[in-house]
């Protein structure tokens, strides 16, 4: 185990429709894991909230956090700007809390390239297979369509950068991939073996791929 006073980081990022908030949140739940609240430029959804899902800034604000060196990371993801500020990450961890990170793979490259001296996991959740995806992404209209074409074509990009993470895991079923990442944690902390496949994964991913 980590000392107690140094809390571990653990990442979670996916193509869009991966299913990735929903394991975040049982995370968090069940593992106690503080989750870390991005800033965004990005308008919010009509189910989100202020300061419990992202804080919403606007372009001013956010590049004023730039020029003040506020953020452990940051990145433009679909035309908008996200980030994590240092300031509530380094007290959490501090503290001997684990927190969760929700962010793309520039986000955690950076993450990453600065050696913290916490220590970091990092999964890359992947959707069964393209077909699920797409009807995960898709609505009834037309316009949602539309958008999970767009998105489905971003996916062909996101998904190459697997590599970059620790573990990569597919999201057939929401409580088999939270057990799995659950237990990869675990093993990581108690210093045991895990069971991971990377073969399996680089098969899985080649299907993806076409
Ligand atoms: P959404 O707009 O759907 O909430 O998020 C879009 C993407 O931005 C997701 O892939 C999410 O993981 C990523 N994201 C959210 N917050 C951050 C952040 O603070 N930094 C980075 N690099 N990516 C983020």
């Amino acid at each position: 185990m980590p000392p107690m006073n140094e809390g571990i980081m653990v990442i979670l990022s996916s193509p869009s429709g991966a299913g990735k908030t929903t394991l975040v949140k049982l995370l968090s739940e069940r593992k106690g894991f503080v989750t870390s609240i991005s800033h965004t430029t990005r308008i919010p959804r009509s189910n989100e909230v202020d300061g419990k899902d992202y804080y919403f800034v606007n372009i001013e604000k956010f590049q004023k956090m730039i020029d003040g060196k506020e953020f452990l990371e940051y990145a433009k993801v679909f035309k908008n700007f996200y980030g994590t500020t240092k300031f509530a990450i380094f007290e959490e961890l501090n503290k001997g809390n684990n927190v969760i990170f929700d962010i793309d793979w520039q986000g955690t490259n950076q993450i990453i390239s600065q050696k913290l001296k916490n220590k970091l996991l990092t999964f890359f959740i992947l959707p069964p297979s393209r077909e699920e995806l797409f009807k995960r992404l898709s609505n009834r209209d037309m316009k949602d369509k539309l958008i999970a074409e767009e998105r489905m074509k971003q996916f062909d990009k996101d998904v190459l950068h697997w590599e970059d993470y620790d573990y990569v895991i597919i999201n057939n079923d929401l409580e088999v991939c939270y057990d799995q990442i659950s237990n990869y944690i675990d093993c990581e902390i108690n210093k045991k073996k895990s069971t991971y496949n990377i073969d399996q994964i680089k098969k899985h991913i080649k299907k993806l791929m076409y």
